[in-house]
């Protein structure tokens, strides 16, 4: 398995603000939240990008997104918040392995800038 950082948030190297756990992902609160609730999902397979995602991941990319609506959820979000998945340095990702921002609790511009 490729390390990155999130691998070390997995690993326990690196302190995070954990709040789901489970067989197939973790789920922590982003260092620099962008809205009042910034939660990343992450798989603990390492996937860099969703398009390197193939179709034995098609079961855990779904586990992904209902972890991610259930967070929102018992964040108190349940009926407006956003996912985003940046995929690529061009449209901002940073840290290259996959993972789903959930972010909720301000207003949100769309389309998305
Ligand atoms: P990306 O830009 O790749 O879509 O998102 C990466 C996210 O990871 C950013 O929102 C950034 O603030 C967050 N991040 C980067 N380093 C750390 C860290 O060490 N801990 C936590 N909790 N979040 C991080």
């Amino acid at each position: 398995m490729t390390e990155t950082l999130f691998t070390k948030i997995i690993d326990r190297e690196i302190p995070a603000d954990i709040v789901y756990e489970d067989d197939q992902c973790l789920a922590f609160r982003d260092i620099n939240p962008k809205a009042p609730m910034h939660i990343l999902v992450i798989p603990k397979k390492v996937i860099p990008k969703l398009v390197d995602a193939e179709k034995d991941d098609e079961a855990l990319l779904g586990h992904l997104m209902l972890i991610a609506g259930k967070i929102a959820a018992d964040e108190g979000y349940g009926d407006a918040f956003r996912t985003v998945i940046n995929n690529g340095e061009a449209v901002g990702q940073s840290v290259f392995h996959l993972h789903i921002h959930i972010l909720g609790g301000r207003d949100f511009m769309w389309p998305p800038g």
